[in-house]
């Protein structure tokens, strides 16, 4: 599928991509205005907020992401299920001599 030639509106490169910039570093640069932004924030606010497991991961990963402070630890790897004859044992798993 061909798009018709147009003009970046960013860096007036000539292109025939998908959608009006050129490349994604161009379409990246839109500006949000105040109220946009806002809503941005509301709704975030209600997907960390709602409680379920999966808002804990995004809390946990939005939290970790601060650029100052130490790193948060890396907590060891828990399986789902423990296979036959093994045992976890400080994060890792061991299988026991038949
Ligand atoms: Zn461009």
């Amino acid at each position: 599928m061909r798009y018709k030639e147009k003009v970046c509106p960013k860096c007036q490169t000539k292109h025939k991509k998908r959608g009006p910039y050129c490349s994604r570093s161009c379409g990246n640069t839109r500006k949000h205005t105040k109220e946009t932004k806002q809503k941005i924030a509301n709704t975030q606010r209600a997907i960390l907020t709602n409680g379920s497991d999966e808002s804990e991961v995004r809390k946990y990963n939005y939290i970790s992401k601060r650029s100052h402070g130490d790193p948060d630890p890396i907590p060891p790897q828990v399986l789902p299920y423990t296979p036959e004859n093994s045992f976890l044992q400080d994060g890792d798993l061991w299988f026991e001599d038949k």
